[in-house]
C-alpha cells in the first residue's frame, strides 16, 4: 500500500504547482532586469570603471540568486515527473519511503532525511 494518500498526493502536487508558478515569476523578472542592465551598459560605454565594477557585482549576486532559483525549478520539475510516474514520495537514494511530514514542509524532496543527510555531509567533507 503507498503510504501516501491520493489526497496527499494532490495537495503536495498543488504545492508544487504554486511554488513552481513563483518561482518562474521571479525568474522571469530577474532575467528582464538583466536586459535593463545590459542595455544600459550599451547605451553608456564610457561608464566610470568603479561603477562597473559594481554593476558586475550585482550582476553577480543576481546571477546566484538566478542559479539558485533555477535548481529549485528543477527539483520541482523532477518532482512533478514523479508524481506523474506513480514513483512520488519514493527516496531516490535508497528507494524507501519520504516522511509525509518531510515532503509537507518540503514538496520537492528527492531524498529521504537519512539519505539527504548523508548526501549533504559527503559534499561538505573536504576533497
Ligand atoms: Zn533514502
Amino acid at each position: 500500500m503507498p503510504h501516501l494518500s491520493t489526497d496527499d498526493i494532490e495537495q503536495l502536487d498543488q504545492q508544487l504547482r504554486l511554488r513552481r508558478e513563483a518561482l518562474l515569476g521571479a525568474i522571469r523578472k530577474r532575467l528582464h532586469r538583466g536586459d535593463d542592465a545590459a542595455t544600459m551598459a550599451l547605451a553608456n560605454p564610457y561608464a566610470d570603471v568603479r561603477e562597473q565594477a559594481e554593476a558586475d557585482l550585482l550582476a553577480d549576486t543576481d546571477i546566484g540568486q538566478l542559479r539558485l532559483e533555477l535548481d529549485d525549478l528543477q527539483a520541482i520539475d523532477e518532482a512533478l515527473a514523479r508524481v506523474a510516474a506513480g514513483s512520488y514520495g519514493t527516496c531516490t537514494g535508497c528507494g524507501g519511503r519520504i516522511a509525509v511530514r518531510r515532503l509537507r514542509a518540503q514538496p520537492a524532496a528527492r531524498m529521504c532525511l537519512s539519505c539527504q543527510e548523508a548526501f549533504e555531509q559527503h559534499r561538505q567533507t573536504p576533497p
